[in-house]
């Protein structure tokens, strides 16, 4: 991959222009210098530069020793600056598709919720074509993906629409501990068996933080819970029972639509966790094998088995659960369309209620980032092909569509899509997409996320590490206070 120097006339619209080069030179490096300071670090062998005039942005694309390709695009006066954004990355985005010859399957959009865009036109009352046509000549994204996110925005509001979301808000609660951790892990998780000492510390900690929540939030309706992490049933059986007792006891639990534990990893489900989640009112479990090929599983660090995935979904069946949602990942070291498929063909005999499909996105805080050296001979590649096979399995298994989002540096620049029966649709995931709703969140690192009447968003973010969130729970809570009282007046 070729190095590339982006060379800016001024500091605008930089993080735009410069994720869209990276979705079509996923491997390259990118330098970037401004007009008038540093000069690029080494000479690239493609230099791109962005220039804007008041009335028009000029793109150039200049390949060492080739005639330079020079690109412009008009902004009509009085245009905002989000109308200036999008001709800028049409510009940007046609030239380097010609330039060379590649189709992103999302066309020149970057941001994390496409969703968003189908959502807000119709919500201004357009229809499906006039939306698929808008997003085709606006985005220039490709027929399916115009399709599969207007059929998530359909979905996705139709769900809303039925959900009395006024005044009320959703909980998150984070248990940062794991069996093992998996390669490409960037939750910041902690293996049960080196920091077992520091759970009861954590639980308690959480605790108090919960209580102060519920106390907060008094007199306001609970939509959804959610536990994930970590792997939540890394507790044991006793922990888990004081920790959903709690929150039993001090949540207003009568309007809660749906309460998810991520069960997660198969290895850490019990009998009597099971029976201990579903006495506390636990709708909806995740069991996750992220793939069925024991092969990936021993090299990603999940250690488990692939029958332990059976015999887990299989138990929680068996308990009563109706709702059971299993996540895959698309992209894995050494895993092409054969490997996803027959994965599903494995998952397709359990009949899950959902399948949540993440395509592997390299985080710079992984031990895969770390590692990548040793990873260099084995491929990480997702594509279109992969991700229809899952659609198409879910779609065998009576499953729609229902949520939708992409990452930085994700594979094949694909996205992630939850799938579910009608009726078991996470609609947490939804609430958490969409920003309709305050979701308070307790935990080490977790983020709460306050929706003023306005639609305005603010977020506080607890500390990271799980020493110092024990030891600081006092100064996140009076945060959370505060937020409360600025923002949701
Ligand atoms: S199960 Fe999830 S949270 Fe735990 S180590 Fe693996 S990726 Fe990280």
């Amino acid at each position: 991959m070729p190095d590339i120097g982006l060379l800016f006339s001024e500091k605008n619209f930089e993080y735009d222009v410069y994720t869209l080069v990276k979705a079509f030179y996923p491997q390259a490096e990118i330098m970037i210098a401004y007009e008038g300071e540093e000069p690029f670090a080494r000479e690239p062998e493609i230099r791109m530069s962005v220039c804007g005039t008041d009335d028009s942005f000029v793109f150039t694309i200049a390949p060492e020793g080739k005639e330079a390709v020079v690109r412009t695009k008009a902004v009509p006066s009085g245009a905002g600056r989000a109308d200036a954004k999008n001709i800028l990355k049409q510009l940007v985005y046609t030239a380097l598709r010609d330039h060379s010859g590649i189709e992103l399957p999302w066309g020149d959009l970057t941001g994390i919720r496409p969703v968003k865009i189908p959502m807000s036109m119709l919500e201004q009352g357009m229809s499906n074509p006039e939306i698929a046509k808008k997003m085709r000549e606006t985005y220039f994204t490709s027929p399916k993906k115009t399709a599969l996110a207007i059929a998530v925005a359909n979905r996705e509001k139709d769900l809303l629409d039925k959900t009395d979301l006024k005044g009320g808000y959703s909980l998150y609660v984070g248990i940062p501990f794991c069996p093992s951790i998996c390669l490409y892990c960037s939750f910041g998780s902690h293996p049960i068996d080196r920091f077992g000492k520091m759970v009861d510390p954590y639980l308690q900690a959480l605790h108090k933080e919960l209580e102060n929540t519920a106390a907060i939030m008094a007199g306001r309706k609970l939509t959804c819970i959610y536990i994930g992490g970590g792997t939540p049933t890394s507790l044991d059986a006793g922990q888990l029972d004081r920790l959903l007792s709690l929150i039993e006891e001090k949540f207003p639990m009568k309007d809660v639509l749906e309460f998810t534990v991520e069960a997660g990893r198969p290895d850490t489900i019990t009998e009597d966790k099971l029976y201990v989640m579903l006495a506390h009112g636990v709708s909806r479990i995740s069991v996750n094998p992220q793939t069925m090929n024991q092969k990936t599983l021993d090299l990603i660090g999940r250690k488990h088995t692939v029958e332990q995935v059976g015999e887990a979904f299989a138990m929680a069946r068996e308990a009563g659960f109706e709702n059971i949602n299993m996540d895959l990942i698309a992209g894995l070291p050494g895993e092409g369309t054969e490997e996803v498929k027959a994965t599903l063909e494995k998952i397709e005999k359990l009949r899950p209620d959902g399948l949540t499909v993440h395509s592997l996105a390299l985080k710079r805080s992984s031990r895969l980032n770390y590692l990548k050296d040793e990873y260099a001979g084995i491929s990480f590649r997702n594509s279109e092909e992969v991700m229809d096979s899952v659609q198409y399995s879910a779609g065998m298994m009576g499953m729609q569509p229902y949520y939708l989002y992409r990452q930085k540096n994700i594979a094949g620049n694909l996205e992630n899509v939850g799938y579910a029966r009608e009726g078991c649709f996470g609609i947490y995931n939804i609430l958490i997409m969409e920003e309709k709703q305050t979701i308070m969140a307790a935990g080490s690192a977790a983020i709460s996320k306050y929706v003023s009447d306005d639609g305005r968003i603010e977020r506080t973010a607890n500390v990271k590490d799980i020493y110092n969130y024990t030891e600081r729970i006092d100064e996140m809570i009076e945060r959370k206070e505060t937020a409360v009282r600025d923002y949701l007046k």
